[in-house]
């Protein structure tokens, strides 16, 4: 009957009109457990990446809501751009945020792959780390040349639909000589280098086309040693403050995938301009591993990996930041909450506990860490791991028990048809199954609220963090893990509609009954734009057969059709 998006709503007004009804989906909540359960845990932060997914979807995701989007990503330049993940609640393909995030997933895997074995995750995390690396690699279309960005920002934000539908302009953005970015393009060299070195026992003809492109990647980051041309899109967004990090984290990770030393050397180097602490020479430790700022975990593996005399520098550097975050440094010591999380920033509180805690543990777990250090940041890992699975009183992981958020700040989760965060209807349609929050304010204070995107939103980096520590907490403390984990859900009401009388008269034999209809999409699992939608309407006609009157004396005519 007509085309018609998500959101919009059809008014036909004819002869014709028929009621459907549908059923309310339903999604079941685990029974809270009685101790936290990191296998639970691990699963399901792995499982979030699933939802984040841009382009077309293997057959082997483990949900009924999710479908094919972004299928025309880098048209604009014909290049082909689709997959990667999506960045957070929106739909931008942020290469920053995205590289980090599966650096830091790699990482993880790297550092764990025993207890991925067991754990049976080892397979869903690679999935993910390639998912993301294979885009990259698209994204990097010359040597001197790698789009860093799919989507405006502000186009993008002004829309509230479900990925699966989103309507507006996808523009992508490339990074050259002219148009520099080197932290952007070293963060990717630092995912597909860490891609490679996941890859190397299981597919070293992958793990070498990723190390080659990061190879090349570093190279045309040191390079430009500028920001200028990224900062047009992805300022305000994703600013970055500095490449030298970056570019650091990345040649460490080319370092680990070759045992090249000119690259442990290039790592050392780039650390000359990180940042210090103020009037001292210090190297900065009072924020922590982020998606623009990577020097942390950059010093930590440096640490582990260079036993050198030079290797000292960063080993200090890391129990700097160790030390701030748990007992104090010089006095000094990261705000907490009254009941116990490590409270960084307003923006995400959770994901900055959750890297830290995730550094802490990896310190911990190194056979040269002070042994003093590295009891408390054992449990300073644990107890960061406790707040974000209940110990305040309440989950900040959806899906892990009853006391989970369901409202994340979160489109596709939501399932809306009126283009409005705070519109219809009230209660998200999907549960975003192992995304963790943003999290509380500075006094545990905290509201599941879909439009309060400082403490619901979800995002590709503030899950990398939660999944590397709940690996640690999986191989220190154990867990159940569910095999069959999955968020299928009871697909609810989609398409429907609603008819009315609008006017009639009986009186002769020209005599008229003229309907309204309105055909409602409201379709969710997945979101679909749909076409060639019809409907009937029967009309008993017995008493004007009986009247004398044949089926051809009837008309059937449109009046108003709005499509
Ligand atoms: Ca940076």
């Amino acid at each position: 009957m007509r085309k018609n998006s998500t959101g919009n709503r059809v008014m036909v007004m004819a002869l014709s009109g028929m009621m459907m009804a549908g059923g309310i989906a339903a999604c079941n909540l685990p029974v809270q457990a009685a101790s936290y359960n990191y296998g639970r845990a691990l699963s399901e932060s792995i499982m979030f990446y699933e939802f984040q997914k841009s382009g077309k979807l293997p057959s082997t995701q483990r949900n009924n809501w999710r479908g094919d989007s972004g299928l025309k990503d880098g048209a604009d330049h014909n290049v082909d751009l689709t997959g990667g993940w999506y960045d957070a609640g929106d739909m931008v393909k942020f290469n920053l945020p995205m590289s980090y995030s599966a650096a830091m997933l790699a990482w993880s895997y790297i550092d764990g792959k025993s207890y991925y074995r067991k754990s049976g995750q080892d397979k869903y995390i690679l999935d993910e780390i390639k998912w993301v690396n294979d885009y990259l690699m698209k994204c990097h279309t010359g040597d001197n040349e790698f789009y860093y960005q799919v989507g405006s920002g502000s186009l993008d934000h002004a829309s509230w639909t479900a990925a699966e539908v989103m309507q507006m302009d996808r523009p992508s953005y490339k990074i050259t000589m002219d148009n520099p970015g080197s932290a952007v393009t070293a963060e990717a060299a630092a995912s597909l280098a860490s891609c490679a070195l996941a890859y190397k026992d299981t597919d070293s003809a992958y793990a070498a086309k990723c190390l080659a492109h990061a190879k090349s990647l570093v190279t045309f980051s040191e390079k430009m040693k500028s920001d200028a041309g990224y900062q047009k899109q992805a300022g305000g967004y994703y600013t970055s403050s500095s490449f030298y990090d970056d570019i650091s984290w990345a040649n460490m990770w080319i370092y680990l995938a070759t045992g090249d030393k000119s690259y442990l050397k290039a790592a050392e180097n780039y650390s000359s301009g990180w940042g210090t602490e103020n009037q001292s020479s210090d190297i900065s430790y009072k924020w922590t591993q982020c998606w623009d700022d990577v020097h942390y975990g950059a010093e930590l593996l440096m640490a582990e990996n260079d036993s050198s005399a030079a290797g000292k520098k960063y080993k200090t550097a890391i129990e700097n930041n160790l030390d701030y975050w748990t007992t104090g440094k010089d006095g000094a010591k990261v705000k907490y909450t009254p009941k116990g999380l490590a409270w960084l920033d307003q923006w995400g509180s959770l994901r900055y506990a959750a890297a830290e805690a995730f550094l802490a543990s990896e310190y911990a777990d190194w056979n040269s860490a002070d042994q003093d250090l590295a009891k408390t940041c054992e449990k300073f890992a644990k107890s960061q791991a406790d707040y974000i699975l209940g110990s305040s009183g309440r989950s900040y992981l959806i899906g892990y028990d009853s006391t989970s958020p369901t409202q994340p700040h979160h489109r596709t989760a939501h399932g809306g048809w009126e283009n409005n965060c705070a519109g219809a209807p009230e209660k998200s349609r999907h549960l975003l199954v192992g995304a963790m929050v943003g999290g509380p304010g500075s006094n545990d204070d905290y509201s599941d609220v879909r439009t309060d995107y400082v403490s619901n939103e979800v995002a590709d980096d503030y899950n990398a963090g939660c999944v590397a520590l709940m690996g640690k907490m999986y191989q220190d403390y154990g867990g159940t893990i569910d095999s069959n984990l999955n968020a299928d859900e009871t697909v609810g009401e989609e398409l429907y509609l609603e008819d009315g009388i609008n006017a009639q008269d009986k009186t002769n034999a020209s005599s008229f009954i003229e309907v309204k209809a309105v055909v409602y999409n409201h379709t969710a699992w997945p979101a679909r734009v749909t076409d060639k939608l019809s409907y009937r309407y029967f009309v008993d006609i017995s008493d004007a057969l009986k009247a004398g009157y044949k089926a051809s004396d009837f008309k059937v005519t449109s009046n108003y059709t709005q499509d």
